[in-house]
């Protein structure tokens, strides 16, 4: 063993029945850069393991690991880390500490929740979650500034976080077999591909992501809603769940095979919704919101069944430390780091959405077989938009919240 590490830069140990991380490596290979050890047996690594200090990639992929040395969080030259198909219950909270991290493959443990102390992972590209219990994914997924793909398929997630359609560089969110009841409403900014096939609850999309799922699959119409995702968009709905978000009830009329109405739930950030007609005053804490977020930000979004442009940027180099947070004002805060439910529909208006919004729900002529729902600013736009996109079916609905 002696030699062969001596020998390698590289090496492959896997399927060796080993117990435990092989002290050879310490005393003879501290020039190895990566370590193939999947399908042994190790139930933790030893606290030595920092001074392997040319360890980039670690693979560890199908051992019985239980939780890792805090010392193992100095190994910061890691790019790779593999610890997929382990016993973790809960994620290292060393792993923050790996600075130099581009992936980090997690699958098939046990695990709940992700600690905050990931979101320093600033180099991080790929974070493979699937097959695990994750309830909910933190909103900070969406801000790791180099997030390329996102994959969580096979746990127990009812909702995608709304940051995720502001990060710069997501190309992949693969969410299937999960218990998503909606997507995120606005548009993504990287336009990635995103799969959720089998979510069975998920029975919606928005109008600004209906026109990006199909110019992903390059169609500007479907009549099979099985060519967006497979096993989603039934009109059944668990009515078991116990959230606050707001749920409607929608009249089918039999548009569907099934006479079945329809249940669809919002995501949380919306607290009040209108219909397209009904004259209310919008509340100030909405448009205290849209003016804090747009003298800070352009975000915009324009929605043609050929095209979907979106841009956001801040509109000075130096709002860091102007969104600030303390117990007095943390729902601002969250809501505008989270970014907008939505943009208003109305191509003219463009104004970000956050709690309040005036609906239209309806049966695109671009998916007829699927609701399709679009939130405006205001009746006015609300009325614009209903007039304008006369390709659709509008649905009647109310609340049941
Ligand atoms: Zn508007």
């Amino acid at each position: 063993m002696a030699n062969e590490v001596k020998r390698k830069i590289i090496l492959h140990w896997n399927c060796r029945g080993l117990s435990e991380f092989p002290e050879v490596i310490r005393l003879h290979g501290s020039h190895i850069q990566e370590i193939y050890l999947k399908w042994n047996k190790l139930t933790t690594l030893p606290s030595w393991i920092m001074e392997l200090f040319n360890v980039t990639n670690l693979y560890m992929y199908g051992n019985l690991i239980k939780q890792l040395p805090t010392e193992f969080g100095e190994m910061s030259q890691l790019t790779v880390l593999d610890l997929s198909a382990n016993k973790l219950e809960q994620v290292p909270v060393c792993i923050g500490n790996l600075s130099n991290l581009k992936s980090l493959l997690l699958n098939d443990n046990l695990i709940e929740r992700l600690p905050a102390e990931l979101s320093q992972l600033s180099n991080l590209e790929i974070l493979s979650l699937s097959g695990n219990q994750i309830v909910a994914l933190p909103e900070w997924t969406g801000s790791l500034p180099r997030l390329k793909e996102l994959y969580v398929d096979n746990n127990k997630l009812k909702e995608l976080p709304n940051r995720l359609t502001m990060a710069a560089e997501l190309a992949m969110i693969s969410a299937c077999s999960n218990r998503l009841r909606y997507l995120p409403l606005n548009g993504f900014l990287s336009a990635p591909c995103i799969r959720f096939d089998a979510n069975e609850y998920l029975n919606y999309v928005s109008y600004p992501l209906l026109f990006q799922l199909l110019s992903r699959l390059q169609m500007t119409a479907i009549h099979d809603r099985a060519a967006l995702a497979f096993g989603c968009f039934k009109t059944h709905y668990n009515t078991n769940v116990l959230n606050t978000n707001i749920k409607l009830y929608i009249e089918m009329k039999g548009l569907y095979e099934t006479n079945d109405d329809v249940i669809i739930e919002l995501p949380r950030q919306l607290l009040r919704v209108h219909e397209a007609h009904e004259n209310v005053t919008c509340s100030l804490w909405e448009l205290a919101l849209r003016k804090v977020y747009t003298e800070r930000y352009k975000h915009t979004l324009d929605v043609s069944p050929t095209n979907v442009t979106i841009l956001y940027k801040p509109l000075s180099k130096n709002i860091k430390p102007d969104f600030t947070w303390s117990s007095m004002n943390y729902a601002l805060y969250s809501l505008l780091t989270n970014g907008p439910a939505s943009i208003c529909v109305n191509s003219q208006c463009q104004q970000p959405i956050f709690t309040e919004a005036w609906i239209i729900i309806g049966i695109s002529r671009h998916a007829e077989s699927m609701i399709t729902i679009a939130l405006c600013c205001s009746k006015s736009c609300a009325t614009a938009f209903a007039t304008c996109s006369n390709t659709t079916i509008k649905l009647h609905w109310h609340s049941i919240n």
